[in-house]
């Protein structure tokens, strides 16, 4: 593997685990975040739902307050009394006002937030009245109304507090009071509205006039109620908790907590953007994010510095496999294209594997052969306990062997091959398995028994050479002079070859040498040596226990068969033969001795026109 590759390889496997803790920190962060944060949030929500509650009760009790001076008010009996007798006319209009007049006054003074107070009669007429001047309606029932009025110059809002006056039978009207307060709780309360954040604010929802009217802790501010919210809002009674709406406006989306009043027509709204209203939630949020992703940091810089050196050595081992691979590799296209036939045996030369080689050289196929003894293969006299005997002994020895085995081929008989065998051991130092790596010498053997029968025979007839033939009868001289042996020599040249060269050509005469050749070797005993000395000389050496006294037998029976004429192709050839002999011990010592003795009696043989044949004794 190329460098940039294993640095990729490194760098993807350290990234990835880095990813994968990064993935499994932020959804862990998620699930343990996301719900803190929901969880945050609609506490937010509670606790302003409450606070916007809390509000709500302090109006409305304001309100009770301002309901029960009304009430009280109108409960003076004494006061109520002489309105009936007035309504039923049996009270004059001035007694009316001068009885409630000072009692009135007095029942009034001293109340906070009190503005002005009127009393209606049955037919709305003033019965009395305190301070400002305020032209407005009276209500049905016991009711609180807030509304615009001009006092002076001023414009102020106040709460008109309205209770109907009924005669002792409590079904017949006789009269209102009027009761009206500036509205300073109600500024108070809804001035409150910084407390809860940036924007936020307080409204009062009066729903009898459709509008919002929020406070800046003096004075009363209306405006419209805006559509999206006014879709929005419950038909509560009040008495329930406190909803909460969502709706948008031009800045942003927002919050409404609504709470209805108990004592007015309306309700209280606390309106808190969205951002600032869960900001909180939002900060915390970020924070236990921001340390997750931290620690996610931390556990990945740590983990990539416990993976590094794990990842080198990871490496280090891969690329150790990878150089052993091209090794095996390497050795197993040895092993396959070689021309060596290679066998892996075990100890026991059951055979275990086989190249191409082999079964191209030995013609056995890897599914024949595979498990069998390998010594099956050999020739006979290799399976022979001692040679198998003598190589185990080497390779234990030496670890290897390396010689001559002949092996049987199934349809080429027996084919030669040089072999080493190598052994391999295993960490207790046993052997087991033998590596047969040999080559076939079939070609090799041939050539060289070419080359033994050119420098040992003669190349036209196949007889011993000059070379052979001295050194067989110096050989045959030894033993004979040990044994105390005779032998006879014979020297033969043909007559009258040298014309059938002449007259037939060379290769006519060399049928004939090798016709003689034939002739002589038919006329002679298989023990007796026979070879050519050159041209048309011949050797015969005969050994037995009289050489001398068929030496001459031999020599005429020679002459005999090559007076025979030859027929060569269409040629009758008519040729002779003259022989010389000559005696060990008696004529010579020596094999040159003896072959010049005889050549000179075979000489003599020549000159004679009768006799063919001479001993070299009788010259
Ligand atoms: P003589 O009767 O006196 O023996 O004479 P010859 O004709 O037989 O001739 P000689 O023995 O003097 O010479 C031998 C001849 O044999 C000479 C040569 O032409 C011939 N010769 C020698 N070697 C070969 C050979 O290898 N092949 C052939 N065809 N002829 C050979
Ligand atoms: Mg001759």
């Amino acid at each position: 593997m190329p460098e940039s590759q294993i640095e990729c390889c490194r760098t993807r496997v350290i990234s990835l685990s880095v990813i994968a803790i990064l993935v499994t920190g932020t959804l862990i962060g998620l699930a343990s975040v996301l719900p803190h944060y929901f969880a945050s949030k609609q506490n937010l929500e509670q606790f302003n739902a409450l606070h916007a509650q809390a509000i709500a009760s302090a109006i409305d009790s304001e309100m009770s307050r301002y309901l029960d001076i009304s009430r009280q008010i109108a409960s003076r009996s004494e006061i109520r009394k002489r309105l009936e007798q007035y309504a039923a006319g049996t009270l004059d209009y001035q007694a009316l006002v001068d009885y409630s007049g000072p009692r009135l006054t007095e029942a009034i003074r001293d109340i906070p937030d009190l503005v002005a107070a009127t009393r209606l009669g049955p037919a709305r007429e003033t019965i009395f009245t305190h301070g400002a001047q305020i032209a407005s309606d009276p209500l049905p029932g016991t009711r609180l109304r807030l509304f615009a009025a001009t006092l002076g110059a001023q414009e102020r809002w106040l709460l008109q507090a309205n209770t109907r006056l009924y005669a002792e039978d409590g079904k017949r009207a006789i009269g209102t009071d009027l009761l009206y307060f500036t509205a300073t709780e109600l500024n108070r309360q809804l001035g409150m509205s910084s407390q809860f954040g940036t924007d936020a604010k307080l409204y009062l929802l009066d729903r009898h006039a459709a509008r919002l009217l929020a406070s800046d802790g003096e004075s009363l501010h209306p405006q419209p109620l805006p559509a999206a919210l006014a879709e929005r809002l419950p038909a509560d009674e009040p008495g329930t908790a406190p909803s909460v709406l969502y709706y948008r406006t031009m800045q942003g989306p927002r919050v409404v907590f609504y709470k209805a009043l108990e004592r007015f027509d309306g309700a209280l709204l606390l309106e808190i953007p969205e951002a600032v209203l869960y900001a909180p939630a939002l900060r915390d949020l970020l924070r236990i994010s921001l340390l997750t992703l931290l620690m996610m940091l931390l556990a990945s810089l740590l983990t990539r510095h416990a993976l590094k050196p794990l990842i080198d050595r990871l490496i280090a081992q891969a690329r150790k496999i990878q150089e052993s691979n091209a090794e095996l590799q390497l050795a197993a296209s040895v092993f396959e294209s070689t021309q060596e036939g290679i066998v892996i045996t075990d100890f026991e030369l059951k055979i275990l594997r086989i190249n191409e080689a082999f079964s191209e050289i030995l013609g056995y196929d890897a599914r024949t052969v595979v498990g069998k003894p390998l010594s099956t293969l050999f020739e006979a006299k290799y399976r022979a306990a001692g040679t198998l005997e003598a190589i185990f002994e080497r390779l234990e020895r030496e670890d290897a062997w390396q010689g001559e085995i002949w092996y049987h081929h199934p349809n080429d008989g027996e084919i030669p091959a040089l072999q080493t065998i190598s052994a391999v051991r295993d960490p207790a130092h046993r052997i087991v398995r033998l590596i047969h790596i040999f080559n076939d010498i079939s070609e090799h053997k041939a050539s060289e028994q070419r080359m033994q029968r050119l420098a040992h025979f003669d190349a036209l007839t196949g007889l011993a050479n000059r070379a052979t033939l001295q050194q067989r009868i110096g050989a045959a001289l030894v033993e004979a002079r040990n044994n105390g042996e005779s032998l006879a020599l014979l020297f033969l040249d043909l007559d009258k070859f040298k014309p059938v060269n002449d007259s037939l050509g060379h290769g006519v005469g060399d049928e004939v040498l090798k016709a003689v050749a034939r002739r002589i070797a038919n006329t002679v005993r298989d023990s007796d040596l026979i070879g050519r000395l050159g041209g048309d000389e011949f050797l015969l050496l005969l050994n037995g226990a009289h050489p001398r006294d068929y030496a001459g037998v031999v020599a005429q029976k020679l002459i005999d068969q090559l007076s025979q004429p030859f027929q060569i192709g269409e040629h009758r050839i008519q040729i002779g033969a003259s022989v010389g002999i000559a005696l060990f011990p008696e004529d010579a010592d020596s094999v040159e001795e003896l072959i010049h003795r005889a050549d000179e009696a075979m000489y003599h043989s020549k000159r004679s026109e009768r006799i063919r044949y001479h001993y070299c004794s009788s010259n």
